[in-house]
């Protein structure tokens, strides 16, 4: 910047230009030198401090990432935030087939979108929004996956809690077409029923698509119980990959309901299924059942950084039950979905509660985020799921 001060930009401070010559998405307050004189949600240029223009991001100085990039060039905002909707598409049409009908569309930064995120469910998209400039550009999202994907309906889920800190209330209703509930998917040919209003996050863990492939290669002739069981996603699977019985655990009756009919739908052995209403901590601890499969699955214990502590805890103390109950020669499928908890971290607190279960434990395999939950390399907060198949003797 020479001696003429640019009002319509945001202005890095010295020095502070590389994480965005690096594409990283995130601008935090304290890069900045100078706010441009606008709106929060405006999209503004970013210019380093010697007056480079390095792209274009939404502002909103309220929180502490004051600025998300939304592309990292002089092309018009717009026209970079439709075409990374159609690289996003373009990813998930080389990704799928006619059997699988349910799957992330864009997921956030991973596609070049910060503060949105959609899900497609057959025909229906869901989508959430997290940050005010997203929230000013949801019309023409709408219009844009409109024409990109002729959808039966858009519904928005927008109910997170960094709407707060956004200014934004939680947002959710019909934002076009029609909304039917349930709706059905298909994911690797199993069949689903979703809800999308009455549910956690949009209603299906996508996420987890990988290891509900790896649950069904091992469930072959084995007890399974799936803890966090959820709508019974992993109990359908064990029950397709041969199980001899699969107990699903999970605190609410509504999710165990919509268990059931799944497993149903999917002409699975209705009698060789239990579900109970129960915490898993404290069903861990009393149960005498004998199990050879344990899945644990559970929400995020770390929602912020000052959890990790007491989620560790959380973590150490499931996994030490499972380990303890499993029968020798099981195998345990063990997941951490909080980002603030690394894979190292993790597997360091499943290595104290083999050491107290004194059992010996062996890594088979690790998993991470299914596919349609790109992780942009230049932006590796992205990554936040880790999983762990063990082998316990
Ligand atoms: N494994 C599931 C997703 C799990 S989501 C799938 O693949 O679809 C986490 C689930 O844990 C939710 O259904 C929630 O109701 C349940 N839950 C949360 N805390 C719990 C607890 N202490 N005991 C049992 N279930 C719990």
């Amino acid at each position: 910047m020479k001696n003429e001060r640019d009002h319509a930009s945001i202005i890095l401070k010295k020095g502070k230009e590389k994480p965005v010559i690096n594409h990283h998405h995130w601008i935090f307050s304290g890069a900045i030198m100078a706010m441009p004189r606008c709106g929060a949600g405006d999209i503004v240029p970013v210019k380093s401090f010697s007056g480079d223009l390095l792209g274009h991001a939404y502002i909103n100085p309220a929180t502490s990432i004051t600025a998300r990039m939304i592309n990292f060039d002089d092309a018009s905002p717009l026209d970079s935030i439709r075409r990374a909707i159609q690289a996003a598409l373009k990813l998930r049409k080389a990704l799928f087939n006619e059997r699988t009908t349910g799957y992330r569309l864009i997921n956030a930064e991973g596609d070049g979108l910060p503060g949105l995120i959609a899900d497609w469910y057959n025909g229906l998209i869901v989508l959430q929004v997290s940050t005010l400039g997203m929230e000013r550009l949801k019309r023409v999202i709408v219009e844009i996956l409109c024409k990109e994907l002729n959808p039966i309906g858009i519904y928005e889920k927008s109910v997170m809690p960094g709407r707060a800190e956004e200014g934004l209330s939680d947002s959710t209703g019909v934002l076009y077409g029609t909304l039917n509930e349930p709706v059905e998917i298909l994911e690797s040919g199993i069949r689903f029923l979703v809800r999308v209003t009455d549910s956690q996050k949009t209603g299906f863990y996508f996420d987890q698509r990988q290891m509900r492939e790896l649950v069904k290669d091992y469930a072959g002739r084995r007890r399974v119980l799936n803890c966090f069981s959820y709508t019974g996603a992993f109990t359908v699977c064990a029950l397709k990959g041969g199980a001899m019985t699969v107990d699903s655990v999970d605190t609410s009756a509504e999710a165990l309901q919509q268990a059931k009919e799944n497993v149903t739908l999917n002409s699975c052995d209705t009698g060789l299924s239990r579900y109970f209403e129960a915490d898993v901590f404290e069903f861990l601890r009393v149960t005498h059942d004998a199990y050879d499969f344990i899945i644990l699955d559970p929400p995020a214990f770390a929602k912020k950084a000052s959890d990790v502590v007491k989620a560790c805890r959380g973590y150490k103390d499931i996994n030490r039950s499972a380990i303890k109950r499993v029968q020798p020669g099981g195998i345990i499928l063990t997941c951490s979905c909080s980002y603030h908890i690394d894979a190292t971290l993790f597997q360091q607190v499943v290595f104290q509660a083999s050491r107290e279960a004194e059992r010996n434990v062996r890594i088979l395999q690790r998993h991470h985020l299914a596919p349609d939950h790109p992780v942009n390399i230049y932006h590796p907060e992205g990554e936040y799921l880790k999983s762990l198949v063990l082998y316990v003797e």
